[in-house]
């Protein structure tokens, strides 16, 4: 892709009603566009990762034998009031029709998925079974803010699934928690586990995977050298105090809740009527649990997380380009052809290649804008071509996480960008 036919081009200015660095870079990178409080567009940059970021939690569900599927976001009204939580959730947005009827927005699918898998599921054989969604949801939030990270418009993975017995429903939560620390590591976040409240969802504990960073919601009492960690919420422990699982040090870190995992019983299978027949030919009610990754909300952690004083600094597999080339200009006519040559050719072997690239082509921009937006979109090389370079018969090379720059001779690029 060129820069010049972009859609969304960076802004020299910051926008003044940022609050946290991914609403700060995200808008002013043209990632994203604000609708209204709480409400995005992804542009085309933006997109790209939100999709990667799909892209790889499709790859890691499907690993662990979960089924995608698509459920609608308008939800019967019926199935609320069965679950009883039509008058219970305030974050619910209630839809009326001109009919006179009420629907529910989605604001999460076990009101749905529930009665959907009772009627597929009879018998002991049609057990464990994952299904999973990659959807818009809604909530009502009384303050959306923070960028992506709280909106009233969101995506959201949501999988289910349903046991025989609990052991089985434990076995399956051990990989799914493990299948999120993976999906998470390589979007570039090491998260940490953390034991929070059931919420609306069970009365049990449930487990939140947290992207620690001071722009976090949430406190989270942690240890300093093993992975105990409880939300501050619920915590039966203090900053401060020795931690219970190892006896080292607890501390206070804050958090973004980028997934949570439930462990539902047969809260929602009771209601809806859901049975199977066991291998005795008894009639039992199965157990289910639930598995939310904030899809949106992930990017503007992965921001959080990776950025510095000049922008984002996307890791590689959910960076929207791999490549920011970059052409200068240069006052010589003659040079100014030859930059012009050597970089739509590399363009050329790099989409040959397979590599994701995306060229500043501008011809209307200083080197000092080129250089300042390529760093504030983030990708994660960046290859120079201008006069300079050339009197060296090669481009500079500098990955966006690094200080340091060198020069690839014209004739090593491609074997140079192949090696990893
Ligand atoms: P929070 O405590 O942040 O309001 P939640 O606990 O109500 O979130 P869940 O019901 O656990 O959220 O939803 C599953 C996941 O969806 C969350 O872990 C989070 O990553 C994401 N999510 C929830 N609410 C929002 C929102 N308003 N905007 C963006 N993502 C959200
Ligand atoms: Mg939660």
């Amino acid at each position: 892709m060129k820069i010049s036919g972009l859609l969304s081009k960076p802004s020299k200015t910051a926008p003044h009603e940022a609050d946290t660095a991914n609403a700060k870079l995200l808008l002013q990178a043209g990632f994203v566009r604000q609708e209204m409080a709480g409400v995005y567009s992804w542009l085309p940059l933006g997109l790209r990762v939100l999709n990667n970021v799909q892209r790889i939690i499709r790859e890691e569900l499907d690993a662990v034998g979960a089924q995608e599927i698509l459920m609608p976001a308008l939800e019967p009204k019926e199935n609320w009031e069965i679950s009883g939580r039509w008058n219970a959730m305030d974050v619910l947005f209630k839809v009326p029709s001109q009919t006179g009827r009420e629907y529910a927005l989605g604001p999460t699918h076990e009101e749905v998925v529930t009665p959907l898998i009772g009627s597929f599921v009879h018998s002991y054989k049609d057990l464990p079974v994952a299904v999973y969604q990659i959807q818009t949801k809604f909530r009502d939030e009384l303050r959306a803010k923070s960028g992506v990270l709280r909106g009233r418009e969101f995506g959201m993975k949501d999988l289910y699934s349903f046991h025989a017995t609990q052991e089985d429903l434990e076995r399956y939560y051990e990989i799914v928690k493990q299948t999120y620390l993976r999906i998470f590591k390589r979007c570039g976040i090491d998260a940490k586990i953390v034991e929070a409240s059931g919420g609306s969802f069970t009365k049990k504990f449930s487990h939140e995977f947290h992207a620690i960073t001071p722009a976090g919601e949430d406190d989270i009492i942690a240890c300093a050298d093993c992975p105990f960690a409880q939300n501050a919420e619920i915590a039966t422990v203090k900053s401060g105090a020795k931690c219970p699982s190892c006896g080292g040090k607890l501390q206070n870190v804050k958090g973004v809740e980028i997934g949570n995992i439930f462990d539902l019983g047969t809260k929602f299978t009771e209601v809806f009527k859901v049975a199977f027949t066991d291998e005795q030919g008894v009639r039992q009610t199965p157990l289910m649990a639930c598995f939310g990754i904030g899809t949106t909300r992930l990017v503007g952690a992965i921001v959080e997380t990776h950025h510095d004083e000049r922008g984002i600094i996307w890791p590689e597999e959910v960076a929207p380009f791999y490549i920011h080339l970059v052409s200068l200009q240069s006052k010589d006519q003659a040079m100014q052809e030859r930059i012009a040559e050597v970089t739509s050719g590399l363009y050329r072997d790099m989409q040959a290649n397979r590599l994701q690239v995306f060229w500043d082509d501008r011809t209307d921009s200083s080197a000092g804008e080129k250089l300042a937006d390529a760093d504030l979109i983030g990708m994660p090389v960046r290859m120079l071509v201008s006069a300079k370079t050339l009197e060296q018969d090669g481009v500079e090379m500098k990955m966006r996480g690094e200080q340091d720059s060198h020069i690839v001779r014209l004739e090593d690029v491609m074997e140079e960008l192949s090696k990893d």
